[in-house]
């Protein structure tokens, strides 16, 4: 008993040592762009909740009737003791929002990474990554037991010569043709930034490889409809696996994946984070359908606008004023590299002091020294809020 305790302990001391040490802070309001923290109201720039759905009455009243009609829990997986309608009704939507043959929900973003990624690859097969994948795909990558080939962050030359590697590999071994499967985010979770996604599809294509995509921050803010970058470049159909979060921009909680009528069946009969799991809870579902619908609708493109413009206010203060700002105006994530964990921390927390919530992103979310704020906006932000963040981050950082 003591010995683990005081072993724990000295790594818990290290992590502290090295400013990556983390707790939770309790919240006791809803999520929005106003958080209320140990009694104190803070504006939120941390939040995925890029629309402004998180709270939304619609969600909420959606929500509130599956309760009074299907409860609260689900009693096993949907295979075990039947599939409720609202899992049905959201996966429907899904579907034809990303314009696909079909689309399966799970609990979450991670467990849909953790199951597809293991029911398309495994040891006899290559699966690739672009370096700045988020941490559920490095974790099903792992987990596939495929040969696993990382990319350098959107670097298609390097992509290409792993590929021809991968192709070599299969002359070598002769009868069989391993599968390939790229995986990449169309906007990347750290800094906004876009995959090259025409010329990935090209690529992919003239090597015979599959390609995955996740779009968990780009669904619900890019695209005419919000569907996301591969809808916005009308390459849905050549991209045989796209991923999402209900959890970002849609406002609820769970994952999806959208795909071939094939695809999804195979899922629902290989996937172990689907088929192991409880269903997740009927009220996210049917909240998350009502989010899809208000995505594709005149007040979702409403939203979109308002969150792009307060993107771009808030790019055009950090380079005016403070300088090493991003430009990518696209995504509703505005990064602020600090490089030192201990400086990310000490602005952090005079921000926080001023009245800003904003975390300071550290290893290994990111490389070791490559520490920085990362602000995430919401379309209900006002004008006010951003200069406000703008003025204090100045100050935050003037002298740390
Ligand atoms: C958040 C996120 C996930 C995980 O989704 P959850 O629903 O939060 O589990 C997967 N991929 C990326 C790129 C993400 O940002």
């Amino acid at each position: 008993m003591n010995s683990i305790q005081g072993e724990l302990e000295r790594e818990l001391g290290r992590l502290r040592a090295q400013n990556l040490w983390r707790a939770l802070r309790c919240v006791d309001s809803p999520q929005g762009i106003r958080i209320s923290v140990h009694g104190r109201t803070l504006t939120n720039f941390s939040s995925n909740d890029y629309l402004g759905l998180a709270n939304d009455p619609a969600l909420k009243e959606a929500a509130i009737r599956a309760i009074e009609r299907y409860g609260v829990g689900t009693g096993a997986s949907r295979l075990i003791c039947g599939s409720l309608a609202p899992f049905h009704e959201l996966e429907t939507k899904l579907a034809a929002f990303k314009k696909t043959e079909a689309a399966l929900a799970f609990a979450s973003g991670y467990a849909a990474a953790l199951g597809t990624i293991c029911s398309l690859v495994g040891p006899s097969d290559v699966v690739i990554l672009d370096k700045w994948v988020h941490a559920s795909i490095v974790d099903a990558a792992r987990l596939s037991g495929a040969k696993l080939r990382v990319f350098p962050h959107n670097d298609l030359a390097d992509l290409e010569e792993i590929l021809q590697w991968a192709r070599r590999r299969d002359d070598q071994t002769g009868s069989r043709r391993g599968r390939i499967l790229i995986v990449t985010e169309s906007v990347f979770s750290m800094d906004g930034d876009s995959a090259p996604l025409r010329d990935l599809v090209l690529l992919k294509e003239q090597y015979g490889a599959w390609l995955m995509v996740d779009e968990a921050h780009a669904t619900g803010i890019l695209g005419p409809h919000g569907a996301g970058l591969a809808d916005e470049l009308a390459l849905g159909d050549r991209i045989e696996v796209q991923m999402g979060t209900l959890g970002k921009a849609l406002g609820t909680a769970g994952g999806f994946i959208c795909g071939s009528r094939q695809l999804i069946d195979l899922l629902i009969n290989r996937a172990r984070s689907f088929i192991f799991s409880t269903a997740p809870t009927p009220a996210a579902a049917a909240a998350a359908a009502v989010a899809i619908e208000i995505v594709q609708s005149k007040a979702g493109e409403d939203r979109r606008r308002v969150l792009h413009c307060r993107v771009r206010q808030l790019q055009l203060r950090l380079n005016a004023g403070i300088g090493s700002g991003e430009t990518n105006c696209r995504a509703a994530i505005v990064p602020w590299m600090i490089g030192p964990e201990a400086r990310a921390v000490v602005v952090a927390r005079r921000l926080c002091d001023q009245g800003y919530y904003v975390p300071a992103v550290r290893y290994p979310t990111v490389r070791r020294g490559q520490a920085r704020l990362r602000f995430t906006l919401s379309a209900l932000h006002q004008e006010e809020d951003i200069e406000g963040l703008a003025r204090a981050l100045s100050e935050a950082a003037a002298d740390s």
